[in-house]
């Protein structure tokens, strides 16, 4: 019976305390030499170290073509205002092309890491209208609509989103709406960088976990602050370190 009890109390520590899961930001490019962001090999090298998720980043060309970079500008390029033709050939700084979502996707199947496609801003709510349905679409090709999760800085795309698939799991990234307002919104979760959480508004995290609003976490480089946050019961954190935090897990098992 003690065991019994002792079982049951371990088990509903477990529940109520569920480890905050890893997602690599950009892909696992900060590596031993490193590699580029946003990167296919980062995206393999997140799903070798079995991060709970890869983010990336996604744009859309002057002619519709999703692909995935961070900045605006690829190689002073700007990809908005480019056509597709012009910018395959542009390289990242490892070498390899600049990849369309498409291809990120056939790579994503090959595992079961959870891919966090993040949806840039466009120029319009048009275009960023646009962005939502070509990026549903292609996610819904390759059957990953269980492994994708959507995040964003603009509120409309998050809207859209939902607008066009209501199963579509979406975190707000900006900061700036409460977890209450982002309920009211239909929106899943709050991505906030840490300070909001940290600093401006130190009861964000409770009230997120009682609306059962996700939480999650950009971008957090230092173990300390990582645990607090893990003591606070986030459930996601991104980080450029995925390999220094999975072992910080490790060792709270
Ligand atoms: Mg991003």
């Amino acid at each position: 019976m003690k065991k019994l009890i002792l079982l049951a109390t371990l088990v509903g520590a477990n529940f109520y305390h569920a480890q905050t899961q890893v997602i690599a930001h950009r892909g696992f490019w900060k590596t031993n030499p490193t590699t580029a962001e946003n990167s296919i090999v980062a995206l393999k090298n997140a799903q070798l170290l079995k991060v709970y998720g890869s983010e990336f980043d996604v744009r859309m060309t002057k002619d519709g073509v999703l692909v995935i970079n961070h900045d605006e500008h690829i190689n002073g390029v700007e990809i908005a205002t480019s056509d597709f033709k012009s910018l395959k050939k542009q390289k990242l700084s490892n070498g390899e092309n600049l990849s369309t979502l498409e291809k990120y996707l056939k790579q994503g199947k090959k595992s079961e890491v959870k891919l966090i496609l993040e949806i840039k801003p466009a120029k319009t709510p048009e275009l960023e209208t646009e962005m939502v349905e070509k990026t549903l679409a292609m996610v819904e090709k390759y059957k990953l609509q269980n492994q994708t999760e959507y995040i964003s800085f603009s509120l409309h795309i998050a809207k859209e989103l939902k607008k066009q698939n209501p199963k579509a799991l979406v975190q707000y990234l900006a900061g700036d709406l409460s977890p209450q307002e982002i309920k009211n919104l239909g929106i899943d979760g709050v991505d906030y960088h840490y300070n909001v959480f940290l600093e401006k508004h130190q009861d964000w995290i409770e009230q997120a976990k009682n609306l059962g609003v996700i939480t999650n976490v950009w971008t957090v480089n230092d173990p300390e602050i990582y645990k607090k946050l893990y003591d606070a019961g986030v459930q996601f954190v991104t980080t450029n370190t995925p390999d220094v935090f999975l072992n910080i897990n490790k060792s709270r098992e």
